[in-house]
């Protein structure tokens, strides 16, 4: 029985029951299904299936029934109409400007989104005449001066990465609907277990499923959750296009989603922990997390929020070398620049992420040359304090 449809049931029930089908084996556990095409029980109903007019499996760039079930799945979580799944996350945000931009179009973006989203709007759809500008994440009033009649889209990233910035999601929602303007949000960092954009008045959320909805670092794909309007025209997208989630993904994603709550409060209950030991530490500058009391926006995101995540930024007192000098005595973490992983991943913005940025481009962006990027695995919370107390207590 599909329980999609109830919307009594909670956010771990729908995760761990919403969009599976039995088939007429009787399984509990989801099925895969390896396949590229479907077969009809004759020339008749395979010409229904083609044309649409009889729902069905044709061919799995466009339906499948793994990738189905992941997209329910994900769909009933984000409390969306519907969602389609993406070979990427940079997949999902390229089949949204396909599907509802034009060339002439406008889209508003926040500074401080993830590299590669940048990199897309300004090497390649800049190329078709789909042209971006850049404003403050948290600056409303930057948000609506960037707005011209040519405005179709409002793209923002909340909480960001590595700076814990974050915008009102309802007062950004309210102000893209003012100007007949979409408002997609890059729900990656906290999940529909953290945070709910359509509940809040976003029209889309875009995921990388790749990050916390896997959770172990384990498959590449993404997804796009909305109204069934915006998001049939996606569909036809990425069955035209055909940058589709495989179907082995979609399981290790729907394995992944089963999890997510508990991963996510647990997450964000390490993080906060260690945020705030960490503001304690005399070598550390300043603690950069949504969480902290010291957080300019801590107010909003306790509105906005149900919890706080796994990202942060910290800054550590004597610029790049001491910053390197606390990564190079962790052995527990990981150096490296992912995130959404069980594992801890620690990695120095400035040298890495960010390094392609000018000196200017990077103190605009507020990411300092002392600055450590953290994203909190699910170790045990006092090796990981030991394993930053090694680098961070020789400092000096
Ligand atoms: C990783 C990431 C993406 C891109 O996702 P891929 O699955 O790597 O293509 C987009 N947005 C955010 C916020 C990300 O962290």
């Amino acid at each position: 029985m599909p329980l999609d449809d109830d919307l009594s049931l909670g956010l771990e029930t729908l995760a761990i029951r919403a969009g599976h089908e039995r088939t007429h084996e009787q399984e509990h556990g989801e099925p895969i299904f390896p396949t590229s095409s479907f077969v009809y029980g004759s020339a008749a109903e395979a010409a229904r299936k083609f044309k649409g007019e009889e729902p069905g499996n044709v061919y799995s760039r466009f339906t499948n029934p793994t990738v189905r079930n992941f997209e329910q799945r994900l769909a009933a979580l984000e409390g969306g109409e519907r969602c389609v799944a993406t070979s990427s996350g940079m997949a999902a945000i390229l089949s949204t400007v396909l599907a509802l931009l034009q060339a002439g179009d406008e889209v508003i973006v926040s500074r401080s989104v993830f590299g590669s989203t940048i990199a897309l709007f300004d090497k390649y759809l800049a190329k078709f005449g789909v042209v971006p500008r850049y404003v403050e994440l948290n600056d409303l009033a930057g948000w609506e001066a960037a707005i011209t009649p040519k405005t179709k889209l409002l793209f923002a990233e909340t909480p960001s990465n590595p700076l814990n910035e974050l915008v009102d999601i309802a007062a950004l929602a309210d102000l893209a609907h003012r100007h007949g303007a979409w408002l997609a949000i890059d729900n990656c960092f906290l999940t529909p277990a953290l945070q709910r954009p359509l509940a809040l008045g976003a029209d889309l959320v875009i995921h990388s499923a790749t990050k916390y909805l896997d959770g172990q670092g384990r498959a590449i794909g993404g997804a796009v959750v909305g109204r069934d309007q915006e998001l049939e025209q996606l569909f036809g997208v990425v069955r035209t296009c055909g940058p589709c989630m495989s179907p082995f993904n979609a399981w290790i994603f729907l394995k992944g989603l089963e999890t997510l709550s508990l991963r996510m409060h647990a997450h964000s209950r390490n993080a906060q922990a260690l945020a705030e030991w960490l503001e304690q530490q005399p070598a550390v500058a300043r603690v950069h997390y949504s969480g902290l009391a010291s957080h300019p926006q801590h107010a909003l995101a306790q509105r906005q929020q149900l919890g706080f995540g796994a990202v942060m930024g910290v800054e550590i007192a004597g610029g790049r070398e001491a910053a390197w000098h606390v990564i190079d005595h962790t052995r527990v973490m990981s150096i490296t620049g992912n995130l959404g992983d069980v594992k801890t991943t620690i990695t120095h913005p400035g040298t890495t992420t960010h390094g392609r940025l000018s000196d200017a481009q990077r103190a605009s962006a507020g990411i300092s040359d002392g600055l450590i990027r953290l994203a909190v695995g699910l170790e045990t919370l006092e090796d990981l304090q030991a394993d930053l107390a090694r680098g961070l207590d020789t400092l000096m």
